[in-house]
């Protein structure tokens, strides 16, 4: 079954019924394991599913090794998947780095729900900090693909929303060339200039940058 893109599929009582262990990290990174119940990490996330149910030897092990993840976005993984939330962070970077870092998990993990949270929460840490995430970019190129959603919205935001005052905040090595083509051509593509202020970018729809199946959106709050 595939996984939820709206918080209107459920999961049921029995998916709470057994506990699985994954172990996060790679020593000498931190490694930890987390204790999950088997039925709700399958129901939200592909690749778990697959590997609970498939014919892996996690299958078989009751425990998943995940060594390539970082423990502190498995910490706010889980704190989303049982909590609905996402840590309060005080400080814009670290913010941002937080939120881009769950948007690439969910993408390879396959948990659609929890990266269309994840960029609505980035987005609105843009429109609380209204700082340019200049020193995302980098990481968003190197991890995602051309079709990307979170490639799409962060280009769009540093056409529409960023001003020459983008020129002192950092190098150009912090600039991949896809990334700065992308963004000339929304600037030279537009026949009037689009500026996003706060409140047009704390406006926008965000189901244009979420995962849904056709014709589905987000209820609106
Ligand atoms: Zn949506």
């Amino acid at each position: 079954m595939a996984p939820p893109t709206t918080p209107d599929k459920r999961p049921s009582p029995e998916m709470f019924d057994e506990i699985i262990e994954v172990k996060v990290g790679k020593a000498p990174e931190p490694v930890k394991s987390f204790y999950l119940h088997k039925g709700i990490a399958a129901f939200y996330s592909g690749y778990l599913e697959a590997a609970i149910n498939g014919s892996f030897a996690e299958a078989k092990s009751k425990v998943i090794r995940l060594p390539e993840e970082d423990v502190k976005t498995f910490e706010d993984f889980t704190l989303w998947l049982y909590t609905r939330n996402f840590r309060d962070i005080p400080a814009c970077q670290e913010a941002y780095d937080t939120l881009v870092d769950l948007c690439l998990f969910a993408d390879r993990r396959d948990i659609p729900l929890l990266g269309n949270a994840a960029i609505t929460a980035l987005r609105d840490s843009f429109a609380k900090f209204w700082q340019y995430p200049t020193l995302q970019v980098k990481s968003i190129y190197q991890n995602t693909v051309s079709n990307s959603k979170l490639r799409r919205f962060i280009v769009v935001y540093l056409a529409y929303g960023c001003d020459e005052s983008v020129l002192r905040h950092g190098t150009p090595e912090l600039w991949p060339k896809d990334a700065l083509w992308d963004v000339l051509k929304l600037v030279w593509g537009r026949e009037h200039p689009i500026i996003w202020t706060k409140e047009k970018l704390a406006a926008v729809d965000m189901c244009t940058y979420h995962r849904h199946e056709e014709g589905e959106k987000c209820k609106k709050s």
